[in-house]
């Protein structure tokens, strides 16, 4: 049933950029998208009612599997209907398997062949996550696309280090898949759905991840055996964890043009709004990252001209807004004077504001980069905002 689980259409192509329409049970999205991070079951600093206006308009938060497994549980989640229910949130949601965050936790983590053993960073308490886990955790979770559990090498791994992450994470999405498919069978024999209404698992789709590091060969080979298993969507793991940037936008641009052309293709974790301009251009169709939100919160401001740090005494008494470019309900109310002011006065309304304006800006940058591809300007607007956001703020 996951065939069914979500649909996605090429509508427009300029190069090996892409728009498109990927159909989930809660909704189109267009692409290509971006999607804001809700580790926690929150967009940090952003109320759910600003994500669905018309300004923001975020078709697709993500949810972090390993933060809501430790906590509140999956439980509690579960007796809520399920991660819609329980946070509020009726558009689609992506869950990520949890690896990612288990990876970083460095030492404190046990890999074997079975799975990760791991200390809660809240804790200390020992939890173990393997693919079987991972998939029963999101269909818990009940989010619209699951991500298989991988294991993600660091950016300078050597080919050897590299090949043993790729056999293992080749062998772990085989079991993601084959437990990600009773569970779907289960779920729709037992018609599973939350206590109110939404189907839990029974109708989510599974995406495979390529790895294989810096090494072109192993990432041909990590495509090759990711798709002969077959999966709903493909993203490429393993990037924007320490390497350089021409590495990251070579490996994109050898591998995006070699995935599914019918299937999306996701870039997971990546980027500042450049690298999502480089990468559609390269043929990404999905994006998450931190960000916009984590960088709101430290007075970090995304313009058109390129970042913006508030701590800098320039702005102290400069009335015009962030970004005088943009639209958005921020640039249009409040001054770099006044943002300053709350920020240096630890005022928390300074990180909802600078995270409103982050948003926003990485939602219409690929607003405009869809509706660019289908007019056939893609070359153009490409060209053009990567100029004007290395000309520098003024
Ligand atoms: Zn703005």
């Amino acid at each position: 049933m996951s065939e069914r689980a979500i649909g996605f259409e090429v509508t427009a192509s300029e190069g090996e950029a892409r728009a498109g329409l990927l159909q989930t049970r809660r909704g189109v999205i267009e692409t290509p998208v971006f999607m804001p991070v809700g580790t926690a079951g929150t967009v940090k600093g952003t109320r759910f009612e600003a994500l669905e206006s018309e300004e923001l308009d975020a078709r697709v938060i993500l949810g972090n599997t390993y933060h809501l497994w430790l906590r509140p549980g999956v439980d509690v989640i579960r007796s809520c209907g399920g991660l819609h229910r329980f946070i509020g949130w009726e558009r689609a949601l992506l869950t990520d398997s949890g690896g990612f965050q288990v990876w970083s936790l460095g030492n404190i983590r046990k890999l074997k062949e079975e799975g990760a053993e791991f200390r809660s960073h809240l804790d200390g308490n020992v939890f173990f996550l393997s693919p079987e886990i991972s998939m029963e955790v999101q269909a818990a979770l009940g989010s619209d696309i699951v991500m298989v559990l991988d294991e993600c090498a660091p950016g300078e791994a050597s080919h050897g280090e590299a090949r043993t992450s790729l056999e293992l994470t080749a062998r772990w999405a085989r079991r993601s898949r084959s437990r990600f498919d009773e569970l779907q069978q289960e779920g729709a024999d037992l018609g599973k759905r939350s206590e109110h209404d939404g189907p839990l698992s029974g109708g989510q789709a599974l995406f495979g991840i390529v790895q294989g590091a810096a090494h072109a060969d192993l990432r041909r080979e990590s495509l090759a055996r990711t798709v002969e298993i077959g999966f709903d969507g493909y993203a490429i793991g393993g990037l924007s964890v320490g390497e350089a940037k021409p590495v990251m936008y070579d490996t994109v641009e050898m591998l995006a043009p070699l995935m599914p052309p019918g299937s999306p293709r996701y870039l997971m974790g990546v980027g500042t709004p450049e690298d999502l301009v480089e990468a559609v251009a390269r043929g990404v169709d999905m994006f998450d990252c931190v960000l916009p939100t984590r960088n709101g919160r430290t007075g970090q401001a995304y313009t058109s001209r390129g970042r913006l740090s508030i701590k800098n005494a320039r702005f102290a008494a400069d009335a015009r807004p962030l970004d005088e470019a943009c639209a958005c309900s921020v640039c249009r109310r409040h001054s770099r004077a006044y943002l300053r002011h709350l920020f240096t006065s630890g005022e928390m309304l300074a990180g909802v504001l600078f995270t409103h304006h982050n948003l926003a800006f990485f939602l219409d940058t690929m607003r405009r980069v869809r509706q660019s591809i289908r007019s056939g300007d893609f070359a153009r607007f490409r060209r053009e905002f990567i100029e004007r956001i290395n000309s520098g703020v003024e």
